[in-house]
Parts: structure tokens; C-alpha cells; sequence
């Protein structure tokens, strides 16, 4: 524990710090790691960056943690930004961080909760009364981890740790249902299971349909027709299944590689989980999420997605370097979060 806490070469030592800042630098280390690990590299998330690694300096240092205004960020980050300039700048980079953050909250959770502490850190935006000399102030805040049914196991060598690195925002046309997931209860449930009911009765009245059209002489009298009739009950029955199969699939394995319609273009190598949640005041329920876990290669440092495991791991789902995508093969246990080398 103290190892990992040390600081670099600064000799800065952990027993000189109290507890909580110590929870506060590993809170803030982790963060750090998390985005060297899966950051994209857009300026919102550098903001989010430099908020973090100046807020890690100044504890290092035995200072008490600092509130930025929008012209001291845009230094941090290098941005060229007129005096007045910097407030209408950040405002803008801030509403894409937030954003961003959202979607990466069980990360930084994740790699916090595997770091050992009990805090995570969270850049904070104070909003200023308005007006001259009252503009917004940034900083990191510490927020505490919620619960979490998963143990935290070490690694053992060679062995990786996932992270829910995203929970994605689905395709345009989900979005609005999948907004904070898609949780199975009460109309939705409904919604869900009519839904499942709809597609197929589509799919048995196409069959009668045609059941019907072939033994009428009159609409299926020659070749051709019987075989258009053919034709069309097989595409009926495909896209039926095509649509039908990944939920069943779902409900069998909890965690499956999301269909490409739901996921927006960009995004890659993401899963269609059915999590549990248990609120603390109330009934606990099944929750429908467009999630990404990934994990640090322990041969090479890249990052490890999940993937179908297609013919040589049948019915699994494996973690594959993206790099070496081929050699460093991973298993993956969604419970401990543990993928063990496969190769
Ligand atoms: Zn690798």
C-alpha cells in the first residue's frame, strides 16, 4: 500500500500526509490512470486532465486542494484564449466534459474502488453570483463510492482488471428510452415484454398469411407466386429472429455484445448487459445498459477489449488486446472483474 502511494521521485513520503489525503491522492492517481488508459483525446477531458494532475501537485506539496477560474484552466491546458475569452471558452469545453464524465463514472469508480479507497475524485464546476469578478470557479471534488456487489480481488500475474469503463448513450433512435439505462419495471417492463409479444404475432401472421396465399389457387397459381410467398415468409422469420435473438441471448447470459443498431457508429466493442440494481428503498430490479469493459494488457500496456469469442471460445465473450489482438487473450469474469491469459 505504501509503495503505490510514494511519490515518484519528489521523496515525498505517505506517512507525512493524514489519511484522508492520502484517500485523496490515490482518488486523484486513479482518475489520472483511468483516462491515460481509455481517454479519447479531446480538449474537454484534457481540461478534466490538467484539473486533476494540478490538484495532485498541490496535495504533494502538503496544499490544500484549489479553486481554478476559467483563465487559470485555460493555461493549464494551453489554450489561447484573450482575457476575456476564457469564460465563454470553458464554458462550452465544460458542458462537452460533463458529458463525457457521465458516461465514464463507473470507470473512475471502478478504478478508484480497485485502488483501495473509498472516495473518487470528480471535476466541479461552482457557478459564479454573475457579474464582473463573480465568475465560476473549477475544482476536484471527493465523492464517496457507492456500494458495489462486485469484490475487489487482486490481480494475480498476468492476470488483468477490467473496468465498466462506458455506459454509452445508445443510437438516436434508443435514446430517449436508455437515457439512465433501461430499467425493467413497471411500464417499461410491460412496454418491453408487448414488445417481444408484437414481433411475434408479426411473425405467425406472416406465416398464416402465406400458410393461406399457397393453398389459394387464385394468388399462388403459378411457380413464381409460391415462391415470392416462400420468399417472404423466410425474411419475416429472419428479421423476427434477428431481432428477438439478442434479448433471449440476454436473458440467458446477463452480458452480450451489443446488436450495431443500438450503438451510435462511433463507438466500438460495446456490450448489452442486464445489471441488477439494488436501491437501498426499494425493490430490487433488472436494468437494461449499453456498457463497455476494458481492461489494461498485463503484456503490453494496451487496453483489452471484450469481444465474441467466435469459434475458438464458443459462447463466450473474451478480451482481446487491441494491439496484439490474436496472442493476448483474456477470459473475463464478470463478478470479480478478473480476465485470466487464455494463451
Ligand atoms: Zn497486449
Amino acid at each position: 500500500m505504501n509503495e503505490t502511494l510514494v511519490q515518484g521521485n519528489s521523496g515525498f513520503e505517505i506517512n507525512e500526509l493524514d489519511a484522508e489525503q492520502a484517500q485523496q491522492v490515490a482518488a486523484l492517481q486513479a482518475f489520472l490512470a483511468f483516462h491515460q488508459q481509455f481517454d479519447r483525446e479531446t480538449k474537454a477531458l484534457a481540461v478534466a486532465r490538467a484539473l486533476a494532475q494540478a490538484s495532485l501537485e498541490r496535495l504533494e506539496k502538503g496544499q490544500p486542494i484549489a479553486k481554478y477560474n476559467s483563465a487559470n484552466i485555460a493555461d493549464l491546458v494551453d489554450q489561447k484564449v484573450g482575457p476575456d475569452g476564457a469564460t465563454a471558452w470553458l464554458s462550452k469545453v465544460w458542458k462537452a466534459l460533463e458529458q463525457s464524465l457521465a458516461e465514464r463514472r463507473t470507470g473512475i469508480q471502478d478504478v478508484a474502488r480497485q485502488a483501495g479507497t473509498n472516495i473518487y475524485a470528480w471535476p466541479k464546476k461552482t457557478p459564479g453570483a454573475g457579474g464582473a469578478g463573480n465568475s465560476s470557479e473549477y475544482s476536484i471534488e471527493f465523492l464517496s463510492l457507492p456500494q458495489s456487489d462486485n469484490p475487489v480481488v487482486t490481480p494475480q500475474r498476468g492476470e488483468i482488471t477490467y473496468v465498466q469503463e462506458l455506459t454509452l448513450k445508445p443510437a438516436f433512435w434508443a435514446r430517449p428510452l436508455f437515457k439512465k439505462g433501461f430499467p425493467l419495471k413497471g411500464w417499461r417492463r410491460t412496454s418491453f415484454i408487448a414488445f417481444g409479444v408484437l414481433v411475434l404475432l408479426a411473425v405467425g401472421g406472416a406465416l398464416l398469411l402465406t400458410w393461406l396465399a399457397l393453398n389459394n389457387p387464385r394468388v399462388s397459381s403459378s411457380a413464381k407466386d409460391v415462391a415470392v410467398w416462400v420468399l417472404f415468409a423466410l425474411m419475416v422469420s429472419w428479421v423476427g429472429y434477428s431481432v428477438l435473438k439478442p434479448f433471449s441471448d440476454l436473458a440467458d447470459l446477463r452480458l452480450i455484445m451489443a446488436p450495431d443498431v443500438m450503438v451510435g457508429f462511433t463507438e466500438l466493442n460495446v456490450q448489452l448487459e442486464l445489471a441488477r440494481e439494488r436501491p437501498a428503498d426499494d425493490e430490487p430490479y433488472r436494468v437494461l445498459r449499453l456498457v463497455r469493459y476494458s481492461a489494461k494488457c498485463a503484456v503490453c500496456g494496451e487496453t483489452v477489449h471484450l469481444a465474441a469469442g467466435k469459434r475458438e471460445f464458443p459462447g463466450r465473450l473474451v478480451g482481446r488486446c487491441s494491439e496484439q489482438p490474436r496472442e493476448h487473450v483474456y477470459s473475463f469474469d464478470r463478478h470479480t472483474r478478473i480476465g485470466k491469459p487464455l494463451r
